[in-house]
């Protein structure tokens, strides 16, 4: 029986992509050889990294004066390289989960940091709304989609400092004004590839303003240089991310997928709120299409390891929900197909039918 894949990440990733990349591990480009034994400074490899950027530019409509770098370390090395390039005396930061968190908890290694409202009082349910932003902060820190607490930020908000974003869990599931961003940065294994490359996209001109020494590789300066080649790249990674990126303009770009991830939250959030055993646990308006959070109804919650069962016997994977959470998530992340989604929906309807 063909898996349903929930998994928060690594994730589900296109059929696409996992074949190309299958085929490139036996035989690389026609090198005869495969893509796991070749240097990465050969021209077939160069060309991959090159296509890659080049589709990120256009994919997302990334304006000039912008770079994308494909990066190791994951987005947690982004919590540090981030205040270390960019924050000089003070940052302001929006604590909205586990991820914001351990963001804060870098940045604090480099300067003030100014954390303008947080949602621990409610386990990170909602997005704050109403904050105040300090003008002479150096940046103004965001995670838009908490993988953990299925919330969102829907919208490219207005800032007057430059506004830097963790988009691991939400990148390419919607159109995004690159413009109102100073950098993007995330993990790729939650929309694009396997773990092992990070992507960023930052505004050249903010870089070089604060007096500290950087090391050499945490210097954005440095991979701008060297092409996202100035050591080894994470090869395999960025090959499959090409891939990903390759399936995402077939399919006609990110209009369409954004068309299909709403059509399969609406889906899924419609059944969660209909159900009578299961509830959501995110605040209505700020309900990720990424990943939906539910848990039982109080009255049916000793029925949780029975529905958990239920619904791995009948093919979904990775719905568990995270530990600061309970209960259970799926996401659907853009590879997942809506058939996936309405499998799940059969399923918690059959589950109430019997209860
Ligand atoms: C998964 C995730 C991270 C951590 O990514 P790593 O690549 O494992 O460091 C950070 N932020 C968000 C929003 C995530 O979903």
């Amino acid at each position: 029986m063909k898996k349903h894949n929930f998994f928060a990440g690594p994730c589900i990733l296109s059929e696409y992509t996992i074949k190309n990349t299958a085929d490139a591990v036996i035989n690389f480009a026609g090198m005869g050889l495969s893509i796991l034994e070749i240097s990465h400074r050969e021209k077939e490899f160069v060309a991959v990294v090159d296509e890659a950027r080049a589709l990120f530019k256009e994919l997302l409509n990334i304006p000039d004066g912008y770079q994308v770098l494909f990066l190791g370390g994951g987005a947690s090395l982004q919590f540090c390289m981030v205040p270390f390039n960019l924050l000089e005396k003070k940052a302001a930061y929006l604590e909205t989960g586990t991820w914001a968190k351990n963001a804060i908890k870098e940045a604090k290694l480099f300067g003030e940091v100014d954390v303008v409202a947080s949602s621990a009082d409610k386990n990170f349910s909602y997005i704050p709304k109403d904050y105040k932003i300090p003008a002479d902060a150096d940046y103004f820190h965001i995670t838009t989609n908490n993988t953990i607490f299925g919330t969102e930020i829907h919208t490219d908000m207005d800032c007057d400092i430059p506004l830097v974003a963790d988009m691991s869990s939400d990148i390419f599931s919607r159109p995004v004004d690159i413009s109102k961003y100073a950098l993007i940065y995330g993990g790729a294994q939650k929309n694009l590839a396997p773990a092992g490359v990070t992507f960023v996209i930052v505004k050249e001109e903010l870089l070089g303003k604060v007096s500290r020494p950087i090391p050499t590789m945490l210097d954005y300066r440095t991979h701008i240089k060297g092409e996202s080649m100035f050591n080894t790249p994470p090869v395999l990674p960025i090959y499959a991310a090409l891939q990903t990126l390759k399936w995402y303009k077939q399919v006609g770009g990110l209009e369409e997928l954004y068309r299909r991830n709403k059509a399969k939250a609406e889906l899924l959030y419609g059944e969660i709120d209909a159900n009578k055993l299961f509830k959501g646990t995110a605040a209505v308006e700020d309900r990720s299409i990424m990943n939906v959070c539910f848990v039982m109804n109080d009255e049916y919650k000793d029925l949780e390891a029975e529905f958990a069962a239920f619904a791995k016997e009948r093919g979904m994977v990775g719905i568990k929900g995270h530990r600061s959470v309970g209960g259970f998530r799926a996401s659907i992340y853009n590879a997942l197909p809506i058939e996936s989604v309405q499998a799940l929906v059969d399923t918690m309807r059959e589950f109430a039918a019997k209860h």
